[in-house]
């Protein structure tokens, strides 16, 4: 997978490129990451990115010239190409807090993809044209307002990168954290209504995670992790990440697949899926 960034500051990227398990993927080839400094597409002594906003008002606006011959430069499909879904798989994205709210799903599905292009914008924004003409989505990373899109597209690489196969140890890493797919609860009569493994998610929030010392200033791991009967141990992770989700997220339970113990131990907690 490649991604292409457009910014007025690629050195902002270095730190979330080069550590961890994003640097590690880049470092064996399993993604690529090219900075576009939007200056270098500017023809004026000055190298102008931006300009006053037509009808008035606060601050400047980028201006489309520079960004469009950037992303032209890229040789990715044009964007009715893109929209019938030519090879290789591209997508154009403009990071904005008018966008659509980036979710693990929209990373699961660009994960997918071959190219991604982030375009991050500066100031009061970027001139609309450049989403008319050439982005396929305006993504937002959350309800708040950012200086500008580098920490996004930080943000939404990372996030894509660390599904693409090969990257993280374990396959099943990603599959089973919050707002992963999760299993479904096990059939059989041993373990009836209990998560199939210890994996919780399936629209909720992961559960707590512990690790040595047993007790950590005077408090103790939950019995059950520290007991190894698994039957156990997959309740409690299930409840706990039930807990979890109604103390912080208690949106996500409406669409969570629950079953009928899950929604029995969601009303101890006082949980009235009605109100
Ligand atoms: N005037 C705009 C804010 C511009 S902030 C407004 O009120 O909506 C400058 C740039 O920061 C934007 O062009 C965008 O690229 C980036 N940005 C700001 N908030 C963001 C968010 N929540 N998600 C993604 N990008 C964001």
């Amino acid at each position: 997978m490649r991604f292409d960034i457009v910014t007025l500051f690629p050195d902002l990227f270095r730190g979330p490129l080069d550590y961890g398990v994003v640097a590690r993927a880049l470092r064996s080839g399993i993604a690529e990451a090219h900075l576009h400094d939007l200056r270098d597409f500017t023809h004026d002594r000055h190298r102008t990115v931006d300009d006053r906003p037509f009808g008035g008002g606060e601050g400047m606006v980028l201006k489309p010239q520079p960004i469009a011959e950037c992303i032209e430069s890229l040789g990715l499909p044009d964007k009715a190409a893109r929209a019938a879904n030519a090879e290789p798989k591209a997508t154009v994205i403009l990071l904005s807090a008018q966008g659509k709210r980036f979710t693990q799903a929209t990373a699961r599905r660009l994960a997918a993809l071959d190219r991604i292009v982030l375009i991050c914008g500066r100031y009061e924004g970027v001139d609309e044209r450049v989403s008319q003409l050439l982005c396929d989505d305006e993504l937002s990373i959350g309800d708040y307002v950012l200086s500008g899109g580098e920490l996004g597209a930080a943000v939404i690489l990372d996030a894509v990168v660390r599904l693409l196969p090969g990257v993280l140890g374990h396959a099943d890493s990603a599959r089973y954290e919050s707002f992963g797919e999760g299993d479904g609860p096990d059939d059989t009569p041993n373990g009836k209504g209990v998560p199939r493994s210890t994996h919780a998610s399936a629209g909720l929030l992961d559960y707590p995670h512990y690790t040595r010392p047993a007790d950590f200033r005077g408090l103790a791991v939950p019995e059950p992790l520290a007991n190894g009967d698994h039957l156990a141990i997959r309740r409690w992770r299930r409840q706990a990440a039930l807990a979890k989700t109604l103390a912080n997220r208690p949106d996500l339970l409406a669409d969570a697949s629950l079953g009928d113990d899950d929604r029995a131990y969601l009303a101890t907690l006082g949980y009235n899926p009605e109100s």
